[in-house]
This record gives C-alpha cells, sequence and structure tokens, in this order.
C-alpha cells in the first residue's frame, strides 16, 4: 500500500553541518486523523504548523504519548532503520493507558518508510550523526471536558540530529533525587506520556543549579530503590556483575535496555533484573566494589556516569573517563545501527 504524498511548493535549503538535537525539521512530516471512530491512512504533507482550537483538549488535559527513535545513512547510502517495529508497539501501549485509539503499527511503519525514504538526502552520514524521528500521537477536540477525546491527531516528523557525544564519549553526573518523583505503580511511568515530562522538569533544573547533569530517581513510594534517570534507563556493575532495576510498572521499558541485556548476554554476561537500593549503590561507590554506572536509551545509546551526587559526591570508575561495560555495549550498539558490524539480532531494517 502506497503512502499519498502531498508535495511542498519548494524545498527548504539543507544545512551543511548538523550540531545538537532537535532544532532542524525536514521539509516533509507524516499526519494521520482519527474521527468518527476510525483512523484514516493519513499522508506525508509539507511539515507545517497545524491549526488548533484555543480549547483543543490536549492543551487542557494532556492526552497525548510519543516515541523517538533512530534511522542511520552510512557511506554506501543505506539507510538503516533501529527496532523501529518496537516503538510503534511501544506507541500503542502509551495510547491504551491514555485511552487513546491504538494505531496499526504495519500502516505506521509503512508510513515511516515512505517517509524517511522520501527525506533520505536530510540524513546526515558523519560518525556519531542519524535522523531521530519523534512520532506522537495528540487528542484534538474542541471542546473542554475531562474524557476520553473523539478526534486525535498521529504525526510523524524528522530531525537530523548532530553527533551526540561530539567531543567524544564523556560522561555525565547524576544527582540522587530525595524530594521529587516521577512516576508512581498505577501511574504513568511505564508509558511515553507527555505528563511524565512536564513533570519531570522542575527536578531536572534544580539538579543543574546543583552543579549536575540529570537526575536520578528513586521510586515514589519507598524512596528506597533506583528507577531510572530523566530519558534514560541505568545499569550498574558491582563486582563484575550487571545489574538493571526490573521493569516493575513505573519504569519506562527502554528498548535500548532490552538490546543492551541482548548483547550483554550474547556475550556471556550475566544480567541481574532485580531491585536495586539506592542504599546498595552508595556502598558499592564507597567501597569500590561498584565500578561502572550507565544509562541507555535512543538519543545518547550509552551514556556513562562518573559522578554520583548525594549526601556527597562519589566518583565512580576513573573521573572523565567510561568504564569497559559501557564502552563495549555502545560499540556493539551503534556498530550494529550504522551496519558496521553485522545485524545478529535482527534489529535493522535497510530501507
Ligand atoms: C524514552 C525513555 C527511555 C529510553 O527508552 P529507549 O527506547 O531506549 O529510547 C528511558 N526512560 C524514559 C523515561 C524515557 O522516556
Amino acid at each position: 500500500m502506497s503512502v499519498n504524498i502531498i508535495k511542498c511548493g519548494s524545498l527548504k535549503q539543507k544545512p551543511s553541518e548538523i550540531v545538537g538535537f532537535g532544532k532542524c525539521f525536514t521539509d516533509y512530516m507524516y499526519v494521520a486523523e482519527y474521527e468518527n471512530g476510525s483512523w484514516n491512512d493519513g499522508a506525508i504533507v509539507p511539515y507545517d504548523a497545524f491549526s488548533l482550537a484555543p480549547c483543543s483538549s490536549v492543551l487542557h488535559y494532556g492526552q497525548a504519548a510519543f516515541e523517538g527513535l533512530k534511522a542511520y545513512r552510512n557511506k554506501n547510502g543505506d539507510v538503516r532503520l533501529f527496532r523501529a517495529r518496537d516503538n510503534f508497539k511501544r506507541l500503542n501501549t502509551s495510547l491504551g493507558r491514555l485511552c487513546i485509539p491504538p494505531i496499526d503499527e504495519q500502516k505506521a511503519y509503512n508510513a515511516l518508510k515512505a517517509l524517511v525514504n522520501l527525506e533520505r538526502e536530510w540524513i546526515p552520514v558523519a560518525d556519531g550523526t542519524s535522523l531521530y524521528i519523534r512520532p506522537y500521537v495528540f487528542a484534538d477536540d474542541k471542546s473542554l471536558g475531562v474524557h476520553a477525546a473523539k478526534r486525535y491527531k498521529f504525526v510523524i516528523i524528522l530531525s537530523p540530529s548532530g553527533a551526540y557525544y561530539a567531543r567524544g564519549f564523556a560522561p555525565v553526573s547524576l544527582k540522587v533525587e530525595r524530594r521529587y518523583v516521577r512516576a508512581s505503580k498505577g501511574g504513568t511511568g511505564a508509558y511515553k506520556v507527555v505528563g511524565n515530562y512536564a513533570a519531570s522538569i522542575l527536578a531536572g533544573d534544580e539538579a543543574v543549579r546543583d552543579g549536575y547533569d540529570q537526575v536520578l530517581w528513586l521510586d515514589a513510594q519507598e524512596r528506597k530503590y533506583v528507577e531510572e534517570v530523566g530519558s534514560m534507563n541505568i545499569f550498574f556493575v558491582f563486582g563484575g556483575k550487571v545489574v538493571t532495576p526490573e521493569l516493575n510498572g513505573s519504569i519506562l521499558p527502554g528498548i535500548t535496555r532490552d538490546s543492551c541485556i541482548k548483547i550483554l548476554k550474547s556475550e556471556g554476561i550475566h544480567v541481574e533484573e532485580r531491585a536495586v537500593s539506592v542504599d546498595e549503590v552508595l556502598a558499592g561507590a564507597k567501597s569500590g566494589e561498584l565500578t561502572e554506572i550507565f544509562g541507555t536509551g535512543t538519543a545518547a545509546v550509552i551514556s556513562p556516569v562518573d559522578r554520583l551526587g548525594d549526601d556527597g559526591d562519589y566518583i565512580i570508575g576513573e573521573r572523565g573517563k567510561s568504564g569497559k561495560i559501557a564502552a563495549m555495549l555502545y560499540e556493539r550498539l551503534t556498530g550494529i545501527q550504522t551496519g558496521k558490524l553485522s545485524d545478529t539480532f535482527d534489529w535493522v531494517d535497510v530501507i
């Protein structure tokens, strides 16, 4: 099935070099609409502003969810999509939690391929660069009232992104967050829904004010167990053993997290998915048994952590350097994504 394309009158000038993230968008986007009980086929249309009624329901009640994934173009011109089907599956899980009607995952995937194909010249080829893909769904009822909307838009936009590690594979610092919580069981922490991020911004700002890059969230109930970072899952290496918090209902099930677990297992490295208390982490940091911390997520892929702040500062591993396991995972994952390594897990579609 082909996707309808409404052509742009004129195309934008492509930047000669892409720096940063999320500032530059391509000529086209995909938009489908839900109305009168069904999704339409949608179309690829010029990237442009939406017109929203001042009472549009998303602006008041936040019924919206999103995804983030990447396409890579290598020097042969191959365009590679990484685990895109898993993102549409997760999007539907998020939509279900918000009472939004599911999208057709196969149709969405076809639309994405058509859109990325049309925009392939926008995909940067330099090392570390990629095309960031942002699918999202939002409610657009033209009336107030807290209930599931009857009108929605499903949109995919594309943003060429510069190298995340423009100055080398550099570690970040985390602050253990004791005051605010991100998510609680029964809430929306396990879903990529927009309200989660609005609720996390204050803690993030305060962490930056205190001299850290990001927040390490604890569980809402006991404030005892580590959950995740702003937009990354978290891994620890204790005496050579890799440990990550289990998916307990308030943690986002990251696709990068899952990929790392599969790579580690295939390397014969034992991975424990279990509750990890912040006391265990701090004790390990004090004794030196905790040799590595790293975050995992689509944007950075792997983010080594070299400093953890709580009652004081703890240096993890060697200041300014990534640990061995984080570096290995970064090499393996980006190798598979860009085609430098063979795709033994069948994660990549060349389009
Ligand atoms: C998106 C996200 C992640 C990482 O998920 P990936 O699928 O690996 O990109 C982790 N935590 C939160 C809160 C997120 O929003």
